[in-house]
């Protein structure tokens, strides 16, 4: 097994959580004895020790031993924030995971984002952000999109609207895509009930009610460092600006039905390739049903077809576009 944000092979990850357990067991025992100078020494010594030493008391090495602590990374406003906290040391996570749907699902906008500014800034800035994948157990990638388009495929895992009502029906994507992936990451690196990992969500105060809905596993334990600090999402974005990079665009699926009527004008008006591949997968997903006798399902809550739904109207027209629902702090963030 290779510890989360260090690279190498096992036997030295191996010696370096013992090492690490060691000194911070030394640390433990300093402290509990309330030996404050013989605490002060040991940060002293530490100068002065190879480089080795340095990277065992590195508080990534410790955090390492104590149980992992990665930010669920979705490549958007919030997450991104997170990430920079990370490499400022405002908060410690190393780790950053980011589920890709598929390169043919995810906002081309956010792969590029993430895979052109954020991966490189944060390997620099000493914060390692993985991109992992679905695998069918066959080991064959499978991506959103192409669960959603396969021939015959009786699959609806995304939040398709009612025509009656234009609620949301109920979504198996995220869980599949992103929960079940980063979940299968954190197992194969340790993750145990026993040591559960710590895992970072990108809800800031103006989205402080999402905190409370999103699922767990007992072999993570969820923490909200945006609410503890006080940042909303406007915070993040000055965050993100004030570290010299680029504000990322909000990252999802860009068919996700979760988009609000303002951000499917603006695709129509601004990307008409995507929104013309949303209007195809609506259709695709009508013509299955229609075959099965079911009611059409929608993109939009208007009751119709994307196409007739959203014309490229002013966008104001529709008000807020922010995500209008996605509580488990995997998608949006
Ligand atoms: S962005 Fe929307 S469609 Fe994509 S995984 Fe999240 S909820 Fe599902």
């Amino acid at each position: 097994m290779t510890l989360p944000g260090f690279p190498g092979d096992d036997a030295m990850a191996r010696a370096m959580r013992e090492a690490a357990d060691l000194v911070r067991g030394r640390i433990d025992d300093l402290a509990a004895a309330g030996d404050q100078a013989a605490l002060d020494r040991l940060e002293e010594a530490a100068q002065f020790e190879p480089m080795d030493f340095h990277m065992l008391r590195d508080r990534r090495a410790l955090a390492t031993a104590e149980g992992m602590r990665v930010i669920s990374y979705g490549g958007g406003v919030q997450s991104t924030a997170l990430v920079v906290l990370a490499a400022q040391g405002i908060i410690d996570f190393p780790v950053a995971l980011f589920s890709n749907v598929g390169d043919d699902s995810e906002h081309p906008a956010t792969l590029s984002y993430v895979r052109q500014v954020a991966i490189p800034w944060a390997a620099k800035h000493g914060v390692t952000i993985h991109e992992l994948h679905r695998v069918r157990r066959d080991g064959t990638p499978e991506t959103l999109w192409g669960r959603l388009m396969r021939e015959e495929s009786r699959s609806l895992p995304i939040p398709v609207r009612m025509p009656d009502t234009g609620a949301p029906g109920t979504r198996n994507c995220t869980a599949d895509f992103k929960i079940r992936v980063i979940a299968k990451w954190l197992r194969q690196h340790g993750a145990t009930a026993e040591h559960p990992a710590t895992t970072a969500i990108g809800f800031s105060t103006d989205e402080f009610h999402r905190s409370s809905n999103r699922r767990t596993h007992d072999y993570e334990v969820p923490t909200y460092p945006l609410l503890d600090l006080g940042y909303s999402r406007s915070d993040c974005q000055r965050i993100i600006a004030d570290a010299g990079l680029p504000v990322p665009p909000k990252s999802s699926c860009f068919f996700c039905p979760f988009h609000r009527p303002a951000a499917w004008a603006e695709m129509r008006r601004d990307e008409p390739d995507l929104f013309d591949r949303s209007v195809l997968l609506e259709d695709t997903l009508n013509r299955r049903r229609e075959k099965l006798e079911k009611d059409p399902v929608y993109l939009t809550r208007f009751g119709r077809p994307l196409a007739e739904a959203i014309t490229e109207a002013q966008p104001t027209l529709f008000g807020d576009d922010g995500p209008e629902s996605c509580d488990e702090g995997y998608c949006w963030t």
